[in-house]
Formats: C-alpha cells, structure tokens, sequence
C-alpha cells in the first residue's frame, strides 16, 4: 500500500480564489452564440434582457485567463469546499487492478452534486444587479435544488420549471427546493405561452429539459425585475465549475501524482468542463498531455453521435443558437433514468475540445452504469448518482484494462453527486426490469434535420 492518504484534502486557505477560463488558452475558441433573428454573433447587450449583466460578460471572455472569485462567493464555497479528493483503495482491490483510482467527489453539500459551484454565483450577480428574483429549469433536481439554496442564502426569489416526469418521480426533490423557498411548477405548464402550446401540440407529454428552458425564458423576460439562468451548458458554467479541477490539481500535486487518465459524465458538459480545464490548459500550453474521456449514455449520445453544427438551446427555440455537438433540439430522450444526461446538446466549450480531438468520448448503456453504481456503492461506500455512474462505469473499464496489460496508470474521475433521489431507478435495477434505449440512426437523423440551416 502507498503512503498516498485516503482522503487528500485541502486547506480551506487552498480553496481556489479564482476560476480558471480554459478559453483563454484555447487556440479554437468555442463557436459564438447566434442571434437565430438576424443570423450574427450575438453582442453582449443584445444577451442582458435574458441573463445577469456581469455573466453575460463572462460568457463572452474568451481571452481572461483567471478570474477573481467574489469574496461573497468564497465564504460560501467555505461551508463545503473543499471537496474531498479520495483514493478509491477498495475499489481497486476489489478489481484487483494496478490502476491507481482517483475520484473527485462533489455530492458533499445537501443539493448533492456539483451543480452548487455555479448556483452560488450565478446568484450572487443576480443579487449584486439588483434583481429580484432568477428563473430557471430543472430536469433530474440538483440544479433547481443547488439554485433554491443559493437564493435562499441571498434572499432572492426563485422559480423553478421542472421536467414533469421528474416531478411526478422525485416529489421529494420537490420538497427540498420548497424548503429552500423555491415555487416549483411542472413543465410543459398552462403558465407560459410556450408551456400551453406544447401541451396542445403533445397531449400528455412529461415534458424535457429543452422544453423547460423555453418556459423559463419567457418566464425571466415576462416579469419586472427577473432573470434567467442556466445550470450547465454555458462557457459561465463552465468557468464556475473550474473549482473542481483546480482543487482535484492542487490535492494531486500535493501528493506528487500526476493523472494519466481524466474521465468524467457529460450532460451539458459542466462538470466535465470543470474537471478537465486546468489539465486541459496544460496540454494547450505543451506543458503535459493527459487521455481525457467524456462519458455519456447511449440513450443520448451527443458527442458519439451528434453533429458539431449550430442548432437551438431549447425546444421552444427562444435562445440564442449555440454551436455543439447536437442531437437536433427536438430530440426527446427515451426516459432513462439519468436526468442531468439527456440534455439533446453540449457546451461549446467541450464540443469544440473534441473536435480539436483534445478530448474523447463513450457511450454506455443504462444497465451496465447501474452495475458500476452498484459495485461502487458497496465497496467505496457511497451511494452515486445515476449520472456520476457512467464515470465510474468507464473508470472500471479503463481500470480493467491496466489488469490486462498491468499498467500502473494513474485514473481521476468525477464523483459528480449522490443518488439518494434516484431510487426509483435503483428499484428498477434491484427488480431487473430496467432496460436499455439505444436510439436508431434514422432517429437521430430525422431529428438533425431539424437543425436550422447556416
Ligand atoms: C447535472 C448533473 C450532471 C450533468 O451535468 P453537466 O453539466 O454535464 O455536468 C452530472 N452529474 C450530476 C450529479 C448532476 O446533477
């Protein structure tokens, strides 16, 4: 055994005290956001009717490497940062690997994920631009939770438009947020021109995230002092999430690792944006090279089997257009049961790092998450989220792979959130009725064709 602790922690004095903008470093920069009107990048103005001022602006920086933390935001960070930087020892002994496993765990505050390190500032300018309040979506739970939290911790008022399916299945995610003092109303709602018209068009329908953003939109534009904000997709999130990877590198340094293997889920590609950015940074200046894998499920492959064109944010096609990697914006998920994955697109950032082949990444199918989210729950302890699995699905693969060819490699990857909201799909797993949704080729192209035209 190594003299590598279990758990390599922080300082709270090491807590990151800027976010790092992987951009600045990017010889590609991502693709601008598209005014879907006129056709022209959009103008940071032209964004300030729909989000906070000061977030408009780092969306749009692509060219400051660092930037300050508020101090607001830090002492926030400080009631659950750092997070907890864990050598998995028993998962690698029960795979009897020379691997040596990483993870990076986020699930360590009540919202249970990583989604909090976005939430907090993305309120914080709302708050410091004298709004009254901030809209948004939620498809599984954890952002409208991490959201609920962070107003409730400024005092401003918060709605959240969550996924109906999500709703009806998690009436207990529901209630944390109303404890937080969030309304939450189900999606597609009779509450919103937008909402009345996809019930009309599809009766009965449970509702998707794209659908969601739509009625939250138009929710942020159609009330005095409001704004809307999103938990993922976008270059700000990304850049709020970069406290991720710069604790995970100041933990490895500390103990003079050097990860040779970086994988982390990708949904709206957050989480994995900020894992990888410091790392990435470092293979854009030629200071070191890393095998970055993005994991998604195959029931919503974005990057394996998407297409890197421009296409609309929502269903309702009322934001900007955004170049990703897209299953075309009409595409609706079959249900699985990892909610913060079945976003139809990816952050431009992510998409234009794959693209540049910086970065790659794997499909993988429900059943198979579920029995790494298994076996991790019983060896390492923690019970993950549906979406962290597919990480750990791939760093099991990757680990038994070393047991092949007995390489040392050293894997990091990202424990994005805990699962305890999820049971219904863990009761599905333990009864043997969950089943796997791959779409067909045809699926997938019919609903490309949809993508508008450049
Ligand atoms: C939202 C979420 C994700 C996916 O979102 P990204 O923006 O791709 O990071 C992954 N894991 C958990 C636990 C989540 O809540």
């Amino acid at each position: 055994m190594s003299d590598i602790p279990y758990k390599v922690y922080l300082s709270e004095k090491e807590i990151p005290t800027q976010w790092y903008n992987v951009r600045a470093d990017m010889k590609n920069k991502p693709a601008p956001l598209v005014n879907p009107g006129t056709g022209e990048p959009m103008k940071v103005d032209e964004l300030f009717p729909v989000f906070c001022e000061e977030l408009c602006r780092q969306e749009m920086d692509n060219e400051t490497p660092y930037i300050d933390i508020p101090q607001e935001i830090q002492d926030f960070y400080k009631m659950y940062r750092p997070s907890p930087l864990v050598r998995a020892y028993c998962l690698e002994k029960a795979l009897d690997t020379p691997a040596h496993i990483y993870y990076k765990f986020e699930g360590n505050n009540t919202s249970g994920s990583h989604k909090l390190n976005s939430a907090i500032a993305q309120a914080y300018y709302a708050k410091k631009q004298g709004l009254k309040g901030v809209t948004t979506e939620t498809g599984a739970g954890q952002w409208g939770t991490a959201l609920s939290m962070a107003c409730a911790y400024l005092g401003l008022d918060c709605q959240v438009y969550m996924v109906k399916v999500s709703y009806e299945q998690k009436p207990f995610r529901r209630e944390v947020m109303r404890t937080y003092g969030a309304k939450v109303t189900p999606s597609p709602s009779m509450e919103t021109n937008i909402g009345r018209a996809i019930n009309e068009q599809y009766p009965g329908t449970t509702g998707s995230l794209g659908c969601a953003i739509s009625e939250a939109v138009e929710a942020a534009t159609s009330q005095e002092g409001y704004r809307y904000v999103l938990g993922s997709v976008l270059n700000q999130v990304l850049l709020h999430q970069s406290v991720i990877g710069l604790e995970a590198k100041a933990a490895l340094d500390k103990v003079g690792v050097k990860a040779d293997m970086i994988i982390g889920c990708a949904g709206g590609g957050s989480n994995l944006g900020g894992l990888i950015s410091p790392f990435v940074g470092q293979m854009l200046r030629g200071e070191a090279d890393y095998d970055i894998i993005a994991v998604e499920p195959a029931s919503c492959p974005s990057l394996t089997r998407g297409s890197y064109v421009y296409d609309f944010c929502d269903t309702g096609k009322v934001c900007p257009l955004a170049k990703m990697y897209t299953l075309g914006s009409g595409y609706i998920p079959a249900p699985n049961h990892a909610g913060g994955l079945r976003y139809h697109g990816m952050s431009p950032v992510i998409s234009q790092l794959y693209d540049d082949k910086l970065i790659s990444a794997r499909s993988v199918k429900q059943t198979e998450v579920f029995e790494a989210a298994e076996m991790f729950a019983r060896v390492e302890g923690i019970l993950p989220a549906p979406e962290s699995s597919h990480a750990i699905r791939v760093a099991i693969d990757e680990a038994l792979k070393c047991k092949e060819t007995g390489e040392e490699k050293n894997i990091l990857f990202g424990l994005t959130g805990t699962g305890y909201f999820d049971m219904v799909a863990y009761q599905q797993y333990n009864d043997g009725t969950m089943s796997d949704y791959v779409p067909t080729d045809e699926e997938i192209a019919a609903s490309l064709a949809q993508c508008p035209k450049f």
